[in-house]
């Protein structure tokens, strides 16, 4: 987050507090379905929460913060990606100080110039969801989580990149990477 604000900007705050930015993004979450690629994702062994000490049997996470709110994993990044939701995404939790590694320091109240507001795209998480549930039984244990790699290493690529050759290049491979999951992008030509 930049330290410094314009007049314009000091105009435009907003303040809000930490609790409330991690309710957004929770619902956020829950607006996209994120829950349906976590319940394929889990037993396929890509907890992304897997060896964490907050994370209590049985419950869940125990010190829900700002910075695992935040964070995407390659499947979530990538469907972000597709949706045309990954900047939005991105400038929010850019402006939310404080975000560690699986903890964060973020004030109590502090000021914000945009909000998030939750869409409504369950139906294309679902569908990448039962592609990715469909795909695993086929495949070698380890390549879920292979994949879930390669798409995460694939959109910081693009999102860093402003070369538009180089940008479709990596399209190109992301597109070979997803060539098998039919139903996602069935649901996501309804989006164009
Ligand atoms: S890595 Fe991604 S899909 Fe897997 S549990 Fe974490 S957030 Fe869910
Ligand atoms: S702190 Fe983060 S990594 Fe740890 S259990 Fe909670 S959400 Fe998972």
């Amino acid at each position: 987050m930049s330290g410094f604000w314009t007049w314009e900007q000091k105009e435009l705050a907003r303040p809000t507090t930490k609790q409330e930015v991690i309710e957004a993004g929770l619902a956020y979450l829950e607006g996209v379905g994120a829950d349906l690629i976590c319940k394929v994702c889990i037993p396929g062994g890509g907890s992304c929460c897997s060896g964490c000490p907050f994370l209590e049997d049985g419950v869940g996470c125990g010190q829900r913060n700002t910075s695992c709110t935040a964070w995407l994993c390659g499947f979530l990044k990538y469907i972000y990606y597709e949706a045309g939701l990954i900047r939005e995404w991105e400038e929010f939790w850019d402006q939310v100080p404080g975000q560690q590694f699986r903890y964060d320091t973020t004030p109590r109240h502090f000021a914000v110039r945009g909000w998030l507001e939750p869409p409504k795209l369950r139906f294309l998480f679902e569908a990448f969801a039962d592609d990715l549930q469909r795909l695993r039984r086929d495949r070698p244990a380890s390549w879920l989580v292979e994949l879930k790699g390669k798409l995460d290493w694939h959109i910081d690529e693009i999102v860093d990149s402003t070369n538009p050759k180089f940008i479709k290049r990596i399209e190109a491979k992301l597109h070979r990477l997803t060539s098998d999951f039919h139903r996602f992008h069935q649901a996501k030509a309804q989006l164009d």
